[in-house]
């Protein structure tokens, strides 16, 4: 692994063709170290955020012992680079041949479900196991999140009391999961769905031993700036105590994108400029994935030697594929002197950036860099460092 001191020294030494993702361990230790510490339970990290073989290692180091993988390909990732780990199957929907090398191949004990089918299925790959812990997945809004996972899975109100006993007659331990949606802005997405579990636990009568409140806690992006994560803390533990099970059930959580976000950035050059427009060397197939597709702005930053004196202006980005498509509206705001040749970073890329990257029409990079400064934005921080805090809160 190439180290460097700051991004601004990637840019300047190196002048990289390639977009090149630069990753900071110490910023993803920092958010596992509060997660462990301060989530009032057990925090698994939701490894398809970020699959990253390094970044798995940062986070078990940091106190990370659980993790939600969803397909056979993660099972195999994790088992492999964390060997002691406790892997969780939360993909409501799976392969039987996944189930089957999960269960008795790798260790796995934990499974989510949402329908009977699944359920059989489960039962059917472990030949009748005795040592399951199954999690319902209930169905929740996503209202309070700026990307919705409300639609494909969940248990509607008027499934969950059969499935919940039947799952209680054939697991271990059960459990009751959930998912507010990512990037969610308020921590009432929390206490409203925990309302829901409330009530399917009341109406099926089951005693449950996991409540397990998923993913969804928020990063910093200009323009998204949530309520301070303990506040989503406080808001979970209220819920989870005044449930009817409280007592007798442990409380889990399945961050994904809050352990990430940090993690990684990328760093591009300039191909080109046409008004406002910048052609730079990544895009909607490589890490700007919900740049593209979601409109979402990133914080960026000019990598120069030294500052530009110009005023910030809004600016929308092409990459570098053939594709219109490949279009980031933006606006990123930056010195409105940036030039062809210019290099510019852009920030929080570690969850769903760096992982979603393809190899479309031949622009890929597996380029990655350690560095040491802070990132862009920080959730984490004590005290944010003022200059990036200045810049993300100009570009908010
Ligand atoms: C994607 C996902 C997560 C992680 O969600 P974030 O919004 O990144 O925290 C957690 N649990 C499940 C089941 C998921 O599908």
């Amino acid at each position: 692994m190439h180290k460097h001191p700051s991004a601004l020294g990637v840019a300047t030494a190196l002048k990289p063709a390639a977009p090149v993702t630069l990753i900071r361990p110490q910023a993803a230790a920092r958010a596992a170290r509060f997660f462990a510490e301060k989530f009032p339970g057990r925090s698994l990290y939701a490894v398809k955020a970020n699959p990253s073989p390094d970044l798995l290692v940062t986070l078990w180091e940091s106190g990370i012992t659980h993790y939600d993988v969803a397909s056979i390909a993660e099972v195999r990732l994790v088992a492999r680079t964390l060997p002691d780990a406790k892997l969780c199957f939360m993909h409501p929907v799976k392969a039987e041949e996944a189930i089957f090398e999960a269960y008795h191949s790798h260790g796995v004990r934990t499974f989510s479900l949402d329908t009977i089918d699944e359920l059989e299925k489960i039962m059917r790959a472990t030949n009748d196991a005795t040592d399951l812990e199954l999690c319902v997945r209930l169905r929740v809004s996503s209202e309070h999140s700026e990307l919705s996972l409300a639609s494909k899975f969940g248990a509607e109100l008027g499934e969950t009391r059969d499935l919940l006993m039947a799952t209680r007659q054939a697991a271990d331990a059960l459990g009751i999961c959930f998912h507010v949606g990512s990037q969610a802005m308020s921590p009432v997405a929390y206490t409203n769905a925990i309302e829901r579990v409330r009530a399917a636990i009341v109406d099926a009568a089951v005693t449950v031993d996991i409540i397990d409140v998923g993913g969804g806690f928020p990063s910093l992006y200009p323009g998204m700036e949530p309520p301070e994560l303990e506040h989503y803390f406080t808001a979970i533990h209220r819920g989870f105590e005044s449930l009817p099970v409280s007592y007798s059930s442990e409380l889990w959580c399945e961050p994904g994108r809050a352990l990430s976000a940090e993690y990684s950035s990328v760093v591009v050059r300039v191909e080109r400029r046409r008004g406002k427009e910048l052609y730079i060397t990544d895009g909607a197939y490589g890490a700007l994935f919900d740049a593209a597709h979601l409109g979402w702005r990133f914080p960026v930053a000019l990598l120069r030697e030294e500052d530009s004196a110009a005023d910030l202006e809004g600016f929308s980005f092409y990459g570098p594929t053939c594709d219109d498509m490949d279009h980031m509206v933006g606006p990123f705001m930056l010195p409105d002197d940036v030039k062809v040749g210019d290099y510019i970073e852009i920030g929080m890329l570690g969850a769903y950036g760096a992982a979603m990257r393809t190899g479309f029409n031949g622009f890929t990079s597996d380029a990655v860099i350690e560095v040491e400064d802070e990132p862009m934005a920080s959730l984490y921080a004590e005290p944010v460092p003022a200059r990036r805090l200045a810049t993300v809160i100009k570009l908010g």
